[in-house]
Formats: C-alpha cells, structure tokens, sequence
C-alpha cells in the first residue's frame, strides 16, 4: 500500500495505492473544505497537476450528510472526483467551536464531543467511533482518528490528559475502522489487503516529551500515517519564533527523527511553499493548506523569484491589488504553463478580482494550484533530506 521509493535514499519518496489510482509523495492536497475546491470544477484541478484532495468531515457532515453522499455513491461517484480523497477527523473543528463557545452542551469528555451544531441548532455528538463512520460513508482513500488538541497556554495536566485521550481515542477508532471495514488486526498489517489508509494525530501542545509520548503511544496501537496537528489553538508561537528555525520547524524536525520510517508522516496544514521545502527536507511527506486558493482569491500570486513584490527564498508574492498592474497587460508568470498565465493579463485579472467575480478567483486559483503542484516537483527534483 506504501511502497518507499529504494532508489533514492536522499529523499523520502515513493507512491501510496489507493481504491482511486497512485499517489506520488511527498504530496501536497488542497483544502476542498465542503468538498469542494471553491470556484473550480474538479477538471480545472486535475489540470493545474494536483492529484489528491483533503475534505472537510465535519463540514461535509453539516452542509451534505453523510448518510445522503453514501445513498449517492459515496464522494468520488457524487462530485466525479475519481483520484486520492483524504478526510479529516472533525475534531479540529469540534474542538474550536467548544472551544469558543463553552456550556453545558459544548464539552469534551473521555466518551467524545458534545456540541449545538450551528447549522442546525441541534445537538450533536462526534465520537472516534462516529467519526470514523462519517468518513466510511463519504468513501474516502485516507481517514484520521478523532484527537483531542489542547488550547494555548495548556497546563502539564491538560496536555497529560490530551495524550491519553488521543491514545484511547485513537484505540477506539482503529477498532471501529476494522469493524467498519470488516478487517483483522492482521489483515490491518498485512500489505496486500487493499483497504484505505488510516492516520493518527499525535498530541502534546507545545510539550516536546509529551509529543514524544503521544507518538510513541499511538505507534503502540500502529497506524499507516502518523499526523502532526497544526499549532496548539490560539498559541502564538509561529515558524518565526524565537528558536532558530521557529518552534513549529524544531518540532517537525523533532518528532520525524522519533517516526517510524516505513510509515508516512502528515503535516496537517503546512503550508507555504517554503515550509512545504523545510518539511520535506526533515522527512515529512503529506500536506495541506488552504492558502493557495485562500491567498489567490486576494490577489496574493506566487510566482518566481524577482518578478512579485515580495521576495521568499525559492519565490516570489505578487499583489496584484496593486495599482502598477492596472495596465499590466503581461500574464502573471511567463515562464507558467497554467491555463490562466495563457490566456489572462494582469490587468484583467486585477479587475475580475476587483469586482469579485468568480471567474477571477477561478483563474487566480488555477495559477496557485498549478504553481504549488510545480514547486512540489521542483523539491523532489532538487531537494534531499538532511
Ligand atoms: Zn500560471
């Protein structure tokens, strides 16, 4: 199912087989949050080179059903989407909301997330067992078990508590993804089962022995995919702070020196093109952000060095808000071969999005994509672990 690229020892590389085709990695999956990447068709993303999606459980949940996506065939069938699909667990999402609202209804507990849906205004309860149904009814190619993330400023108690809950948590799911898909403990481990792949979080806050503790937990209880969750909630700590290369990167760094290396590793939310570079070169090797597509839609552009007005290490930013563009009749890129660097100038594109029309955030968005699933090449082309 995971079969590492031996050839290569410079870079963790290989493909994943999945129900729905092959998937290269190291990989980046946009963010199609209600299963849908917004103001493209999913043609328009296979053209920019993209070949996995992540979608939204929870919201896919709230807007859609699951029980309704099941009646008609599951994602893939409904949306004509017919390569890799990774779902989330809900939790993140669970998590926030509780977090923000908190009452009588809106808690955690060991049992799971009690919470109003504000959809809705119903009651409703996400558990690693409902979860792990939600995702067998969408049909998707990647699942992740339902974790429990801690808020800034956790105490030690709060963290040791988010470990063992995410642990047990992630027992319950795994035991409800064999029952759900009518497999073994050792049909789990046995590679030529095709079923689809199944990824733990691994929890600690900002707690680099208890990140240790998580990850060591879960790979007691063995998953296919071990997940770093983004930033505890609220916790200001970013890539830039005061460590060298910024928390989040020694964390990253920290806990892929303490992985298994037959099994993949997902950084859930990473990132911009830069720390997509950073990450995979310390051995990371799944992704996802929304920024491509959020930032295009603002007329954030990235395209190569020296011709934006931002300049990173590897690229550049082009705003094209701004008024230099207005009469800009060149493409956003001339050496992109994306569908919209083709045919679109900059100065009509700075108008579509002026006026906010989604033709605008579709071209814009084609060129992000396409530019993400091209740096992605570029790095497995160039870059070696360290
Ligand atoms: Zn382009």
């Amino acid at each position: 199912m995971i079969n590492f690229d031996e050839n290569d020892r410079s870079l963790r590389k290989g493909k994943i087989e999945t129900a729905h085709g092959d998937l290269n990695f190291p990989v980046f999956m946009p963010d199609a949050t209600y299963g849908t990447i917004s103001n493209m068709s999913f043609k328009d993303l296979e053209e920019t080179g993209i070949n996995a999606i992540v979608t939204n459980t929870l919201h896919l949940e709230q807007k859609l059903g699951s029980e309704k996506i099941a009646k008609l065939g599951g994602f893939h069938k409904l949306t004509g989407w017919d390569k890799p699909v990774l779902t989330d667990s809900g939790g993140f999402q669970v998590f926030s909301l509780i977090a923000r609202r908190p009452n009588v209804k809106n808690k955690i507990t060991d049992a799971g997330c009690s919470f109003v849906d504000y959809e809705s205004g119903q009651y409703k309860f996400l558990s690693p067992e409902t979860s792990q149904q939600i995702q067998a009814k969408i049909g998707s190619d990647i699942r992740v078990v339902l974790d429990e993330p801690v808020l800034e400023n956790a105490s030690l108690t709060d963290i040791k508590r988010s470990v063992e809950r995410t642990t047990d948590w992630a027992k319950r799911s795994k035991k409800m993804f064999l029952e759900l898909n009518n497999l073994s403990e050792d049909d789990f481990n046995n590679p030529k089962v095709k079923r689809p792949l199944l990824t733990a979080v691994v929890q600690g806050g900002s707690n680099f022995e208890y990140r240790k503790i998580s990850l060591e937990a879960l790979v007691e209880v063995g998953f296919d995919i071990y997940g770093l969750g983004g930033l505890p909630l609220q916790l200001k700590r970013t890539w830039d702070y005061s460590h060298e290369g910024g928390f989040y990167k020694e964390l990253l760094q920290f806990l892929a020196e303490s992985m298994p290396k037959d099994k993949l590793r997902y950084a859930l939310g990473v990132g911009t093109p830069d720390n997509l570079k950073f990450a995979i070169s310390v051995g990371w090797d799944l992704f996802d952000t929304v920024l491509p597509t959020r930032n295009a839609r603002h007329g954030y552009i990235y395209v190569k060095k020296e011709i934006g007005d931002k300049e990173y290490d590897d690229y550049s930013v082009l705003h094209l808000s701004n008024s230099r563009y207005e009469y800009d009749e060149s493409p956003l890129d001339s050496s992109c071969g994306c569908h919209t660097c083709k045919t679109t100038s900059r100065a009509y594109l700075r108008y579509l999005l002026k006026i906010g029309e989604g033709s605008g955030y579709r071209l814009a968005s084609i060129h992000n994509l396409h530019f993400y699933s091209q740096f992605m090449e570029k790095i497995v082309r160039e870059n070696k672990n360290v």
